[in-house]
């Protein structure tokens, strides 16, 4: 099937044609007809495989067909995202699809200031793109009603009860008219998003699964370090010294504290580079993400969040710093280069505590990943000791709360294997799944950024709880 056989219309067409689109991929193809004919749609599928347009489109040409007009402080079509990134980049999108058209659209979104959104906001808007969070706060000063709204779109619905979005996407669905058309997305369906879709759409909705458009995981090619904690900035920055041919990176932090100090290492070695991650101001995440868009800057650090649903091509390289605790999670990561038939490296620090993350990753992937070339190790400084206290410090954000749980339950700790590198027990935890990890981090709002400077005065202030917490665990694990 070509674009040009769907029954969209001519401005439509001729923007297709623009952004280069030629056949509709699986998920445009069994969604377009279905929503032209005003259905409602359940659509199981992730980023990447087309579904912006696949909404958009048919959206944009029901808008165009009905002959209506916006009112002041209203919108004609909702689409709801977990995330600022997330919500940017889709309505980039309408705005290009609608180009030839005179449909308006505007993005609203947390951690910026409101006036300019209020602004938009006052003569009406075709398609509103927003987080729930401001759209609520919106609402609630009447900058925006969402009473002639035509078509509702939930999307990323997973990440959003991740996200602990689901008493904000309640309230938002309790003030939309009874008669609308409903489009639910979710890359997975667990019994509670299966929930909520039935309290959003209509029954019967048209169902529309597709397998993810994802890099095969035998193209790219991977490297393994085993390497202890203290050292994997300074491996990060030889390998970086060392192979100019790294000149898109993607790094992979599991905390927003530890992105930023990879940042300031890199810095000190010249690299050129920047950190995504919720305690960034919107402005600092979207320079960041331009500059490296651009390739201004070498090195993009990201903690999983700020990473999500980013649409960066041509990435040449992705460093797992941390390893995720969810397996799936590597998949998504390393799937971010050898995009669009280019090649990819994914390069992989694994610390002792972190190799029961690595067995999990090679169950799921079925790959045995091989390890890098280790005259590397000869550049770097030797292995330091642990204290019981830094140990701590450098489990924090992963080891540290499971350890407390351990030492409350009263479970015996397992003794640590003899290793060189560092004395750490590895974890003995199975592997997590997706939304417990979201639960227990506090990464993962990013419409709520943490107190700057956080991690630094409760690390400093002597007898703080942390540090008696520190103490009693080190005293509970011998
Ligand atoms: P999405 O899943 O909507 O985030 O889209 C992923 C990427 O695929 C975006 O860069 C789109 O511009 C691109 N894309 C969407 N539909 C098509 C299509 N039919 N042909 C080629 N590229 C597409």
């Amino acid at each position: 099937m070509l674009f040009s056989e769907l029954p969209l219309a001519n401005p439509l067409q001729r923007a297709i044609r623009a952004v280069g689109y030629e056949t509709p991929t699986p998920i445009q193809e069994q969604s377009i007809p279905s929503l032209l004919e005003g259905k409602d749609l359940l659509g199981i599928a992730q980023t990447g495989t087309g579904k912006t347009a696949a909404f958009a489109l048919p959206i944009l040409q029901l808008l165009l067909d009905s002959g209506k007009f916006r009112a002041p402080k209203t919108c004609r079509a909702l689409i709801l995202l977990p995330t600022r990134e997330l919500a940017i980049q889709v309505e980039e999108c309408f705005k290009q699809y609608a180009q030839f058209t005179a449909i308006s659209s505007t993005c609203i979104f947390g951690g910026v200031g409101d006036a300019s959104q209020k602004n938009c906001l006052v003569r009406g808007v075709d398609v509103l793109v927003a987080t729930p969070g401001r759209l609520l706060d919106l609402i609630g000063q009447k900058a925006v009603s969402l009473k002639a709204l035509e078509f509702f779109v939930l999307d990323e619905a997973d990440r959003m009860l991740d996200m602990g979005f689901i008493h904000d996407i309640r309230k938002v669905v309790a003030l939309l008219p009874q008669k609308r058309q409903n489009l639910f997305f979710s890359a997975t369906m667990p019994d509670d998003i299966t929930k909520l879709a039935a309290t959003i759409l209509r029954p019967n909705p048209v169902r529309v699964e597709v397998a993810p458009q994802s890099t095969p995981i035998e193209r790219i090619r991977q490297e393994l370090y085993h390497i202890d904690k203290r050292r994997k900035g300074a491996l990060l920055k030889e390998l970086l010294l060392e192979h100019t041919e790294m000149k898109k990176v993607l790094v992979f932090s599991r905390t927003k504290h530890g992105a930023d100090k990879i940042v300031r290492v890199l810095e000190k070695a010249g690299v050129k580079c920047a950190a995504i991650h919720g305690n960034k101001s919107q402005t600092r995440r979207q320079e960041a993400l331009k500059n490296f868009k651009d390739e201004k800057i070498r090195v993009l650090v990201a903690t999983d969040i700020a990473a999500r649903g980013i649409d960066v091509d041509d990435v040449s390289h992705v460093f797992n710093y941390d390893l995720p605790d969810v397996p799936e999670t590597f998949v998504h990561r390393i799937g971010r280069t050898a995009r669009a038939g280019k090649d990819g490296i994914a390069i992989s620090f694994c610390a002792p505590d972190e190799e029961q993350d690595l067995r999990a990753i090679e169950k799921l992937t079925k790959i045995k990943i091989p390890e890098g070339d280790k005259a590397i190790f000869e550049k770097l400084p030797p292995p330091q000791k642990e204290t019981p206290e830094s140990e701590m410090r450098n489990a924090r954000g992963r080891g540290f709360p499971r350890r407390e749980k351990q030492a409350q339950n009263s479970k015996p700790v397992q003794s640590p294997e003899p290793s060189q590198a560092s004395p750490k027990p590895p974890r003995q935890q199975p592997p997590k799944t997706a939304q417990s990890v979201q639960q227990a981090r506090p990464e993962h709002n990013s419409e709520q950024p943490q107190k700057a400077g956080f991690h630094k005065r409760r690390r400093n202030r002597p007898g703080s709880k942390a540090r008696r917490r520190m103490r009693e665990l080190s005293n509970s694990n011998g």
